[in-house]
């Protein structure tokens, strides 16, 4: 054991007990003790965020990006331990983790450039116009300020990219906010060790230590105060709908309502075009099937529903890949709670009258096995709970009568983090029809790829209408997530000597 975790929470550079202990859960090694937050130390680590925000705030960019990049050193400088807990903890592969790894501080290293560009801050000048007529202009300028102390909920399926030095915490910290991170029950030695890696960047680059915070779980009462607390001023979520929507109420009810970044689960429907089903039905039975099972299927972008048109290409596809699902073995769940949840979803297709098992498995414990069903499009319009997200290996075939009926689906279905089209050129009649329906209901529309793998990149969206999040301006990845933390200020008839530093270069 190269790591072994001290059970605690870090408040602004203090390494802190709390109220009692819960123990750790992991899919194999040992459990630990950590130390269960309470509204207290949430109430300490806010204040402390706020109390820095006075420097951070309204430091250089080229302090943060350096800031930015230690984090990533003192990470990659844990490497193996943070690989060898968070593997214990979650059970994913360890190749898993070391590729999340190379994410994780890879996103810290774009957003150290991209704040460093400048391109972020969107500067405008409209020019004074003394001379003009009935009544003169001043000069008015506008630049992108940093929100304030910010609250981040990592998932328990990412965790490290998604989680405590994740993608919401670099963007708030590019930004200019400091953080206070409620830390995931499923992974809080993993949270630790990078929580350590973030202290030890304050550290070396000087910056205060209020900028960080994490305070660990064990208590529902430590992400009701958090979000509820008045110092903080937005909130970076990732996980599911129901834990999401606790949290976004919370929020809107404040004395002060807040804005929520929720980004939740989602079922990401492939629609297969005739040609293209005609040309590869094996090969995108068989793709499907890999991307239904990677990781277990614990991924947001999972593609949880396949819809095709009736016949022997939709019978080719389905067979193709139910075999390759049988091939798959039992994957470790993230926790059992995780598991039994998937196991739930299952029990929930089984029952249904009109839903017919393709590929039924048993499982047990913190394992999941693949499931494959199928129903007829007028049955899943009828029946909203199978539009519903399975969080796992689970897949459902939709199969309906014509192309037009394809598009009535289409239109039926809630708000996604993406949607797929799979076509060839004799489908583009059909695809021209969908995508304007697609494109209102998802934040990314592919064509003829899966939609699990999403790039860190500016043009990436990671968000979309509810309930895929809860604000779908927003995107959780990508250097356009830096968006979620600033605020527009327009500066009017301001001496240059006045204005914030970020006007100057
Ligand atoms: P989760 O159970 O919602 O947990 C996320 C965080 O919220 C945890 O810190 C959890 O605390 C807290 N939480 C949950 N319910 C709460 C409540 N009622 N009040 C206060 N805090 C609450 O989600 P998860 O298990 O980590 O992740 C699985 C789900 O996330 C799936 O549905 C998946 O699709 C979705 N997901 C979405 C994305 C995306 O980008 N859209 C990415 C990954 C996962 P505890 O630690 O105490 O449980």
């Amino acid at each position: 054991m190269i790591f072994t975790p001290k059970g605690k929470h870090l408040v602004a550079g203090e390494w802190l007990d709390g109220a009692g202990t819960f123990a750790s859960a992991p899919a194999h090694g040992p459990a630990h003790d950590f130390a269960v937050g309470t509204v207290e130390l949430v109430n300490r680590a806010c204040e402390a965020a706020e109390e820095a925000f006075w420097t951070y705030g309204y430091s250089s960019r080229k302090e943060r990006a350096a800031f930015l990049r230690a984090i990533a050193d003192e990470i990659e400088a844990r490497a193996e331990a943070i690989t060898e807990i968070g593997s214990q903890e979650t059970g994913l592969p360890e190749a898993r983790l070391n590729g999340e790894r190379g994410r994780t501080t890879g996103q810290l290293r774009l957003f150290a450039d991209h704040i460093e560009k400048g391109d972020y801050l969107d500067r405008r000048v409209d020019a004074a116009m003394p001379e003009r007529q009935p009544a003169p202009r001043q000069e008015i300028r506008l630049v992108q300020r940093p929100v304030g102390p910010v609250a981040v909920f990592g998932a328990s399926n990412f965790p490290l990219a998604f989680s405590t030095a994740g993608g919401d915490t670099a963007a708030a910290l590019a930004a200019g906010c400091p953080v206070v991170v409620k830390g995931h029950s499923a992974h809080p030695g993993t949270g630790e060790i990078v929580a350590e890696a973030v202290d030890a960047a304050i550290r070396k680059t000087g910056v205060h230590p209020g900028v960080f915070s994490l305070i660990q779980g064990g208590s529902r009462d430590v992400g009701h105060a958090l979000v509820q607390h008045p110092h903080i001023k937005a909130v970076g979520f990732t996980g599911s709908l129901a834990g999401g929507r606790a949290l976004f109420d919370l929020c809107a009810a404040r004395p002060e309502p807040i804005p929520f970044f929720g980004e939740l689960g989602s079922v990401n429907p492939m629609f297969l075009l005739p040609e293209a089903l005609k040309a590869r039905a094996e090969t995108l039975g068989q793709g499907w099937a890999g991307s239904l099972t990677m990781g277990a299927g614990q991924f947001c972008t999972n593609p949880g529903i396949a819809v095709v048109i009736e016949g022997a290409d939709a019978d080719r596809f389905t067979t193709a890949a139910v075999e390759a699902l049988a091939k798959v073995a039992p994957q470790t769940m993230l926790t059992d709670g995780i598991a039994k949840a998937y196991r739930d979803g299952q029990a929930r297709f089984a029952t249904r009258n009109a839903v017919k098992p393709l590929l039924a498995t048993e499982s047990s414990g913190r394992d999941a096995s693949p499931n494959l069903f199928e129903t007829t499009g007028a049955q899943f319009l009828a029946d909203h709970a199978l539009g519903e997200e399975v969080f796992g290996p689970l897949g459902l075939v939709v199969r309906v009568g014509s192309p037009a009926e394809m598009e009535e689906l289409a239109r039926g279905f809630q708000g996604q983090l993406t949607a797929t089209i799979h076509m060839d050129a004799g489908d583009l009649e059909t695809a021209r029809r969908l995508r304007p329906v697609l494109e209102r209901k998802a934040g990314r529309v592919l064509v003829n790829g899966f939609p699990t793998g999403v790039e860190v990149v500016d043009s990436m969206v990671h968000g979309g209408p509810y309930p895929a999040s809860t604000n779908f301006g927003a995107t959780s990845v990508g250097t356009m997530s830096i968006r979620r933390f600033l605020r527009p200020v327009a500066y009017q008839n301001m001496p240059e000597d006045l204005l914030p530093e970020d006007f100057l270069g």
